[in-house]
């Protein structure tokens, strides 16, 4: 799909961020996909995020979330840090998710299942949720 000018509030979120954790931010393409769900990605080597976003906001501003952690792990520890939704990824990422008051719940929901689902996925996701603190049941 073809590209478009990102929404104020995703360009806003990005700039917020770097400035938090001071890194140059990413250049962000954004497309707009013609289903619910919203799907992201990563240039490892150009660090640059791919948004497509879907007719769920939320859902959009938690892929904007989730791939601004791969960006910020990147700027700060590579090659320590290659991507992965590792216990690093995942150390970063609800911190974020409570930083920037996006719903914990939506966030939990969306990660256990979002990276293929996985068992030793879904074990990474809550041995770190619980780490942070996290009491919500799983
Ligand atoms: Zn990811």
């Amino acid at each position: 799909m073809a590209e478009v000018t990102p929404p104020k509030w995703a360009s806003n979120l990005i700039a917020r961020m770097s400035e938090d954790y001071q890194v140059p931010p990413p250049r962000l393409h954004w497309t707009k996909r013609r289903k619910k769900t919203s799907s992201g990605s990563i240039s490892l080597l150009k660090l640059e995020i791919d948004i497509g976003e879907g007719s769920d906001k939320q859902d959009a501003r938690l892929a904007v979330l989730h791939e601004m952690v791969h960006h910020i792990l990147l700027e700060r520890h590579q090659p320590q840090y290659n991507g992965e939704h590792n216990d690093q990824f995942y150390d970063f990422f609800w911190p974020i998710i409570r930083r920037y008051r996006f719903p914990m719940k939506v966030a939990i929901a969306y990660e256990k299942v979002g990276n293929s689902g996985a068992k030793r996925h879904r074990q990474t996701v809550t041995r770190t949720y619980r780490r942070a603190g996290g009491r919500l049941p799983l």
